[in-house]
């Protein structure tokens, strides 16, 4: 009987309005409760984020400064530059007389222009070395000696140190950074570049006119369709009879460059001559190879086969929203959303954004910054004294491939 009046009361008209109502106010209090925790979460992480990035710029500042001052006592000259390069390119052969070969290093060597002490041939030291165009040695000394020393430099910082024009500082930048890209293999895995989609802030040569610099993106991947599709044709062509037998002459051709392919970068060049095949089929298939994650691109037109496990080919306009989607765990992401979220917030913070066209180049100048053993004092010089030269035209005609290197969290022993 109690059971029951209880149910009575309980049913009571005024009784369930109250309990209603009050189920309703606890329901806002708790969404107000939330909501305000939220906004405060939002702004103490938006405060952070501001605080950091404040401090990273400092510190960057302090360095610049100390390593500068450190560099204009050690390196006052163009002289005293050519003379540290010199010495240190003697090192590991790099700087052999290329008649007999003896090494050409004597010390206060003042010019480029050197006659061989073995067999009196003249040799212009920097001729075929990355260092082959630079008309004075001393800017190129001195930013690889800042970034071996783990500052980050912009072009206008490069300008304003250096006193030269700032496209040649970007040029400049660009071709050192193409350099440590090219032995990103072994420390970085590919993703998506759709991931860096919000750092796309400056405009490229392959910025479509009147469009935002992230249009770049889309514009990749259509130009890669187009082709793949033209590759496919052209056979088509060649084989008018069955389409099929160019695919399967595709095929043959892909594989033929792909034998070729080491994880140590090749050059183009090289590619055409050993795969005895007309320059646009290794073109046409390296199109495809890095479609398919087996090749990568390498700035100065080398090519190496990829570190990661090749994927399915893909293709669509609107793969840069999916691959963003992506960005945490997919197969195009970092695996690591707080990896990725670092470098966007490196480029926040000290270029103020990039262009799409180099997202690689700026990659791997972020692996500089970050691995510091990897990248250690000389380390940088002595890969650049073993690159070759890399043209204006090259680094013009260079565009990031839709999957690019991104350093790996746990960076591998350097060689
Ligand atoms: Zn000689």
């Amino acid at each position: 009987m109690e059971v029951k009046r209880y149910r009575l009361t309980s049913m009571n008209p005024i009784n369930l309005g109250r309990e209603i109502l009050y189920k309703i106010l606890n329901f806002l209090t708790r969404a107000y409760v939330l909501f305000l925790g939220k906004r405060g979460d939002g702004m103490e992480r938006a405060a952070s984020s501001k605080e950091r990035k404040k401090a990273a710029v400092a510190e960057n500042k302090a360095l610049l400064k100390h390593f500068w001052d450190e560099f204009v006592e050690l390196y006052p000259t163009e002289e005293a530059c050519r003379e540290g390069l010199y010495s240190r390119a003697a090192d590991d052969g790099s700087l052999n007389c290329r008649k007999c070969g003896k090494s050409l290093w004597q010390e206060g060597v003042s010019d480029r222009n050197v006659r061989c002490r073995n067999c009196s041939e003249r040799n212009w030291i920097t001729a075929g070395t990355f260092f082959e165009d630079a008309r004075s040695i001393r800017p190129w000394f001195a930013a690889i000696w800042l970034l071996e020393r783990g500052v980050v430099l912009s072009s206008s910082q490069l300008h304003e140190l250096l006193d030269i024009a700032q496209s040649s500082a970007h040029n400049m930048l660009l071709k050192i950074s193409a350099v440590m890209a090219s032995y990103m293999l072994d420390h970085s895995t590919l993703v998506s570049s759709a991931l860096f989609l919000e750092s796309f802030r400056k405009r490229s040569r392959e910025t479509p006119a009147r469009m935002h610099p992230t249009v770049e993106e889309d514009e990749a991947h259509r130009t890669s369709n187009e082709s793949c599709s033209q590759n496919t044709d052209q056979n088509c062509d060649s084989e008018p009879f069955s389409s099929k037998t160019g695919a399967a002459d595709l095929q043959e051709q892909e594989k033929t460059v792909c034998d070729l392919l080491s994880g140590a970068p090749t050059h183009f060049d090289d590619l055409c001559q050993r795969a005895l095949l007309r320059t646009g089929d290794v073109s046409s298939s390296l199109v495809m190879l890095e479609l398919y994650g087996i090749a990568t691109r390498l700035p100065g037109d080398f090519y190496a086969l990829s570190r990661t496990e090749p994927n399915s080919g893909h293709a669509g306009g609107s793969i840069s929203r999916k691959a963003r989607a992506d960005s945490g765990d997919g197969e195009h992401g970092t695996g690591n959303p707080q990896a990725h979220n670092d470098f966007v917030e490196f480029i926040d913070c000290f270029l103020k954004g990039i262009s799409r066209k180099y997202v690689q180049n700026y990659l791997a100048s972020y692996w500089c910054h970050l691995d510091r053993s990897c990248w250690r004092p000389g380390a940088l010089l002595d890969a650049c004294n073993q690159f070759h030269a890399i043209s204006r035209r090259e680094m013009l005609a260079y565009v990031s491939p839709l999957m690019v290197k991104f350093p790996a969290a746990h960076a591998q022993e350097c060689s």
